[in-house]
């Protein structure tokens, strides 16, 4: 059988990494008298999808679709409303505490902003040290020989174990916070868009470091980006997120070369075209409005009010995700054709199809 995200796999094949079903994350609003008259924002309703051993998956949107609300979800950082989640045949939304300690270890999250998210008042080596002490893991010497390397191996050098965030730029501190995730030895990185608190010049690095850290440890990432030209080269399969839902889901090339949802195409024609004659005859699709908000969401396809193609069909019927070509899935009542994105003119009116 194939699911949204899926790859159809013979029953001897080994099982996914991770296995997301229905999953939904409800935050509370205000502080309603009456429990049940409180209003909820649903962040993220309903996703379902897998995510292959050794792969990078994608997760795209504009801020606020709730793509780090799903990433914290998936290490339980965050409570799901509904939904499951299987990391490596185990159901996670069920597990005792003990069992969920052992997991948790397994899974491990990169942030957007080191500077923000490492302790300014610890050394290094307490910085990337810290995990190992929390889960048992190493003690005196051998931990700070476990410092030493893991900070090798992120390309810095050993005896910056001794300094303290401020000493650092902000691709270095990065690269501490890339080495303290690696510590505990995790299976399954979560980078909560890792690069885009970087300077452009050395956001290349720390992709590259990542993915050769990938290949080096055999690493399964969920790589959350709001642009889709930072993951076209570092993903395997990318999902589109918007408004709390995933409106397309597919293997890179199928997504860069052929969006099916007319969300995607918009996003990927803000990404610039390597061939400068194909870059010039390009017409960004420009979106009107904001993100509606995710507490009063619009009715049917949530992208409707911002797309060009919309019609009384869209505001009535909510479009299932449905296999546009094999392995690409798309919500959309009105699929794009398919194109070769990037050597097509895109001419968008109001009401043009
Ligand atoms: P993204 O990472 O794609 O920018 P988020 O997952 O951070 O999106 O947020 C999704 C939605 O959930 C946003 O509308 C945001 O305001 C809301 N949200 C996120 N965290 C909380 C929270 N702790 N309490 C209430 N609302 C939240
Ligand atoms: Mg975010």
């Amino acid at each position: 059988m194939r699911e949204p995200g899926g790859v159809a796999q013979p029953a001897d094949q080994v099982a996914p990494l991770l296995e997301v079903e229905g999953l939904t994350v409800d935050f509370p609003l205000g502080d309603g008298m009456i429990r049940s008259r409180r209003q909820h924002l649903r962040a993220v309703d309903d996703l379902t999808f897998t995510i292959e051993r050794g792969e990078t998956f994608a997760l795209v949107g504009e801020s606020g679709s709730g793509k780090s609300t799903t990433g914290r979800a998936l290490l339980q950082l965050e409570e799901p409303t509904h939904g499951s989640v299987r990391f490596d045949g185990t159901d996670l939304t069920d597990l005792g505490r003990r069992d969920m300690r052992r997991n948790r270890r397994r899974m491990q999250m990169i942030f957007q902003d080191p500077s923000a998210s490492l302790n300014g008042r610890m050394p290094i080596r307490d910085i990337v040290g810290e995990p190992m002490a929390v889960h048992h893991l190493a003690k005196g010497q051998h931990r700070e020989q476990r410092v030493r390397e893991l900070l090798e191996l992120v390309g810095l050098r050993a005896e910056m174990a001794d300094r303290y965030p401020h000493e650092f730029s902000g691709g270095q501190l990065q690269r501490v916070g890339i080495a303290r995730a690696l510590a505990v030895e995790p299976e399954f990185i979560v980078a909560d868009e890792p690069i885009s608190a970087l300077d452009v010049s050395i956001q290349a690095q720390v992709v590259n470091l990542l993915e050769d850290l990938q290949g080096r440890l055999g690493l399964t990432y969920l790589f959350i980006a709001h642009d889709l030209a930072v993951v076209r080269h570092l993903s395997d399969r990318v999902a589109v997120m918007y408004l709390g839902r995933i409106v397309e889901i597919g293997d890179c090339q199928q997504i860069y070369e052929a969006p099916k949802h007319p969300y995607t195409r918009a996003l990927l024609s803000a990404v610039p075209v390597p061939d400068p004659q194909v870059e010039a005859t390009r017409e960004p699709i420009i979106l009107h409005g904001d993100m509606p908000s995710p507490v009063d969401p619009p009715s049917g396809c949530r992208f409707r009010t911002r797309c060009w193609k919309a019609d009384q069909r869209c505001a009535d019927e909510t479009p299932e995700m449905v296999e546009q070509v094999p392995g690409q899935w798309a919500a959309c009542h009105y699929p794009e054709p398919a194109t070769a994105a990037g050597t097509e003119h895109v001419m968008v009116s109001k009401d043009g199809r």
